[in-house]
């Protein structure tokens, strides 16, 4: 039979260093947090061989009175809570008096303060755990933890350290986490005899992350701000122009403490739907504030995760203040000629670079045709989504050489305004404005003017479809076949009517107008495959947003087709029917704007 034994500090102390200490830039979060508790306005970290020879944080704030160094380093001694209660009041970075005592278990740890009624300071050595006595110290106001030799004593954890640069970029992670956290507090990052950073004290959030990672990040920025009953929402998010591979340029922030959180970034994603490009996060810098009784921080030993006591509320606020914004904020893709930064330049090369292979195989995968349909289909379907538009008895524009993007019926009539515009290899159309030039990708253009189209008719119901004369069978996939038939109604209203024809098999009755140049049959397909591509359970909404950006897209001009100059100047003359005209709904950019000022700048005439 097994002996149940109590456990030694020592082993209790070492498993709390294994959930808190991951590794050097875990040490050094825990005692950012702590001089941000004593209520620093300066720390100055030094570290040296990426913290695995040294870590040392140096802070202004309160200190620590000689007689308190040895509760400091005792694990669950805390001066920031006293009874369960106060979990729920925490309005402190800290709270669970286990990081120093855990540090202190693995390392060879000095703890040096003087607090600020204080003649002299103390100082307390902790070698593994086993604390020497006090002893007095020289040292200014404040408190400074030097960790000699992190995990000497647990080779395990040693041995998972990677390369001083690693390791530092990790710490340089941690540093720049809480000095976006705490724009207001001096923070210094030195590795080595190299100053990292230095971000002085600054009134705005901005300024902080204009010195952290650049004047074009910075100068990106919109500005959010909201408060709705007691939740305070404010810090900026990146115009799309800018955006990441990953979310983890995504900095929010919960009452000063940086937390990840999966459902508010995919409200972010939402709010940015549409506007990057499959692949693409969008980067932010983000602090919410709220009561803390309406938060528990006390669900992960790093407190990475928190849990909201009303989630949804939250997620509402970030999405609706985002949209709210992004509406009446200029998104256009500006300044393309701009050198990104080094480093990433693969990266903001690409997104500001449609990405035109891409789409257009995009668009042939939709079509279900492994070259995008021969050459007279092509030319059909060019001139087609525009005659089904119209909605009086004018019939269809028949001949290639006639105008052809025409919009809507008499509803809306297109300004007259000349353009000087030419279309180059057959993809881009070039023109120029009282700014500078534009580039313009016309499949993109185009199918945000559709996209725009065919929401205002699927929103008021007025979408043409197409009558079949004789229902169409379509053979399907079994899953394709119940993707669509649960999905009748949705689809019912981007005008295609289905019916159960026993089977796998489905009976179109209608299809929309605007895709008559293809089957029905290949229509249904593409479809049913976007459905199945959602996955499970998709809100309706998104859905139909979804297969109405499919269907623009199937619909629009390729990109590669010919156009004759009045299908040019007809298709610029409609832009102002897409409300955001300079976005794709794949959320590439549809335009490039050079202004005249970065030309004469390039050329060197300033
Ligand atoms: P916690 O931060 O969860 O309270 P720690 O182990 O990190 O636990 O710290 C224990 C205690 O030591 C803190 O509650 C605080 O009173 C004191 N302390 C730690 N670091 C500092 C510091 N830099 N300045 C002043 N007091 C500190
Ligand atoms: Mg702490």
């Amino acid at each position: 039979m097994p002996t149940i034994r109590q456990l030694s500090t020592s082993v209790i102390n070492k498993i709390a260093a294994g959930e808190v200490v991951e590794r050097p830039a875990s040490v050094v979060k825990e005692l950012l947090e702590n001089a941000l508790d004593a209520g620093a306005t300066r720390v100055d970290v030094t570290v040296e061989k990426g913290g695995a020879e040294l870590i040392r944080v140096t802070d202004n704030g309160c200190g620590i009175a000689a007689d308190q160094l040895s509760l400091a380093v005792s694990s669950h001694a805390t001066s920031k809570i006293v009874d369960a209660d106060d979990l729920f009041r925490i309005e402190t970075l800290g709270f669970r008096g286990e990081a120093l005592a855990s540090i202190a278990e693995i390392s060879r740890l000095v703890l040096r303060s003087r607090c600020a009624d204080c003649e002299s300071g103390a100082e307390l050595e902790v070698v593994g755990g086993r604390a020497e006595p006090i002893r007095p110290a020289g040292c200014p106001h404040g408190t400074s933890v030097e960790v000699r030799q992190l995990f000497y004593n647990t080779p395990v954890r040693h041995k998972f350290l990677r390369t001083s640069q690693t390791e530092m970029g990790h710490i340089t992670e941690a540093v720049s986490r809480l000095a976006l956290g705490n724009p207001k507090v001096h923070f210094a990052l030195t590795h080595g005899n190299r100053l990292v950073h230095d971000l002085p004290p600054v009134e705005n959030l901005r300024d902080r992350v204009a010195v952290l990672f650049g004047e074009p990040i910075a100068d990106c920025l919109i500005p959010i701000d909201s408060d709705h009953e007691e939740i305070r929402l404010h810090g900026f998010v990146a115009n799309p122009t800018q955006s990441r591979g990953n979310n983890r340029m995504q900095y929010l922030f919960l009452n000063g403490r940086y937390i990840r959180d999966r459902s508010l970034q995919h409200a972010l994603g939402e709010a940015y739907r549409g506007l990057l490009l499959t692949g693409r996060y969008p980067i932010c810098f983000l602090h919410l504030e709220l009561p803390p009784s309406l938060v528990d921080v006390n669900v992960h030993p790093t407190k990475l995760e928190v849990r909201f006591q009303d989630g949804g509320r939250i997620y509402s606020q970030l999405l609706g203040s985002l949209r709210t914004t992004f509406l009446t904020t200029d998104l256009v893709a500006r300044g393309a000629i701009a050198h990104p930064a080094a480093g990433d330049s693969q990266d903001e090369v690409a997104q500001s670079t449609p990405a035109s292979s891409e789409l257009f195989d995009w668009a042939k995968r939709q079509l279900g045709q492994p070259d995008g349909g021969n050459a007279q289909a092509t030319d059909e379907l060019r001139l087609h989504p525009f005659q089904q538009f119209d909605s009086d008895d004018r019939g269809p524009t028949s001949s290639a050489g006639e105008t052809v993007f025409r919009a809507d019926g008499p509803a809306v009539p297109a300004p007259h305004t000349s353009y000087r515009a030419l279309q180059i290899h057959n993809r881009y159309l070039v023109v120029e404005n009282e700014e500078g030039l534009e580039v313009i990708d016309q499949h993109a253009l185009h199918e945000r003017i559709l996209y725009e189209l065919l929401r205002e008719k699927v929103l008021s119901g007025v979408l043409e479809s197409q009558r079949l004369l004789v229902p169409e069978p379509v053979d399907l996939s079994s899953q394709e076949a119940a993707a669509v038939l649960e999905n009748r109604e949705l689809l019912g209203r981007l005008g295609l009517e289905l019916e159960p024809f026993g089977g796998e098999t489905v009976l179109v009755s209608a299809y929309p107008a605007m895709l008559a140049n293809f089957s029905p049959s290949e229509v249904l397909r593409s479809l049913a495959e976007q459905l199945e591509h959602e996955g499970k359970q998709p809100e309706p909404r998104d859905l139909l947003d979804d297969l109405m950006h499919m269907i623009a897209c199937k619909a629009a001009i390729k990109f590669g087709d010919r156009l004759t100059p009045e299908e040019v100047e007809s298709l610029l003359a409609q832009r102002h029917l897409a409300q955001d005209h300079h976005h794709c709904p794949h959320g590439r950019p549809t335009a490039l704007v050079f202004t005249r000022d970065q030309l004469d700048r390039q050329f060197k005439r300033v």
